[in-house]
């Protein structure tokens, strides 16, 4: 495997970041988490606005453009040689002291690993997936805002730690309100009447680019599209739950804390829905080649 850091390609033993990269230290940078379908990078000018505002929310300044982050991303698939894979971008404020003033970091660090992807279960996508709520909070906007992918993922993981604890994936994360915000490294969506309801990003939800398609999705089928403030009540009376992610892709929901969704069984627009994103991941995205 061909590791880009800062312009060079290393082999995967020698793709090291220092000690002192607040990065590390600090938890001080963004990433991203992007897939390749079929030799085409999927979503690619998504992902990168997005990590460019993330960027830009914590004053981190990336020392490329978006179109070389875009090159660089290409090139690091290429060298690789993959047709179908998994990019994690990762932008570091790079090398500093040990005092956590950024000022201290010369320059940010840019990291593309392309590899291949781990997929989950396929009894994840045939039976569906139980969740339960966990008790840690989503942050608050005025604290580190969920919608900046940084990689001060602690908050997730306490709750992913308590979902797998509890025997279970994922889990429903509410903000301090109490409204559901997302999933650990999804967003989440319910079917109720027809319509295709999903917390507003107000309620801490990252604003994810699989969200973004799936919504576009529903509203071209000519289905209502809702983003009004959920609580877990109306995830339990829902026909129909599923979690998206790059990763994940769609993934259904049955049970939500013991309470069992519609029929237990993924819903029809759940299926509906990840077949037009199959569909579009075999004819979209920027060619590797
Ligand atoms: N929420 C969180 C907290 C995430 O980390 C992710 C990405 N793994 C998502 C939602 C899904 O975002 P996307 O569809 O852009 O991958």
């Amino acid at each position: 495997m061909k590791i880009y850091i800062d312009g060079k390609f290393h082999g995967e033993r020698d793709a090291k970041v220092s000690v002192f990269d607040h990065g590390l230290l600090y938890g001080d940078g963004v990433f991203e988490g992007i897939r390749i379908y079929h030799g085409r990078v999927f979503k690619l000018k998504e992902h990168v606005e997005r990590v460019f505002h993330s960027a830009r929310a914590i004053l981190l300044e990336i020392p490329m453009t978006p179109s070389e982050l875009i090159q660089a991303t290409i090139a690091t698939c290429r060298a690789n040689k993959l047709r179908d894979g998994y990019i994690r971008l990762v932008i570091t404020r790079g090398i500093g002291s040990l005092g956590l003033n950024p000022r201290s970091c010369k320059k940010a660090s840019v990291i593309i690993i392309a590899d291949k992807i781990q997929l989950y279960p396929p009894e994840y996508y045939q039976r569906g997936l139980d969740l339960i709520t966990v008790p840690t909070t989503r942050n608050l906007h005025n604290s580190v805002n969920p919608a900046i992918k940084s990689l001060n993922y602690l908050n997730n993981i306490l709750a992913k730690i308590e979902a797998n604890n509890a025997g279970v994936e994922e889990a429903i994360m509410l903000n301090a309100q109490g409204y559901v915000a997302e999933c650990t490294g999804d967003n989440i969506f319910m079917v109720s009447k027809g319509a295709l309801l999903t917390p507003p990003l107000a309620a801490g939800a990252l604003y994810g680019i699989t969200r973004g398609t799936v919504m576009e999705l529903a509203e071209q089928a000519g289905i209502k599209v809702a983003e009004p403030n959920l609580t877990r009540y109306d995830f339990f009376c829902a026909d129909e739950c599923f979690i998206t992610g790059s990763a994940a892709e769609i993934v259904p929901v049955v049970k939500i804390d013991g309470r069992v969704i519609g029929d237990g069984k993924p819903g029809p627009l759940t299926l509906k829905l990840t077949e037009q994103y199959h569909a579009l991941t075999k004819v979209s995205g920027e060619p590797i080649n």
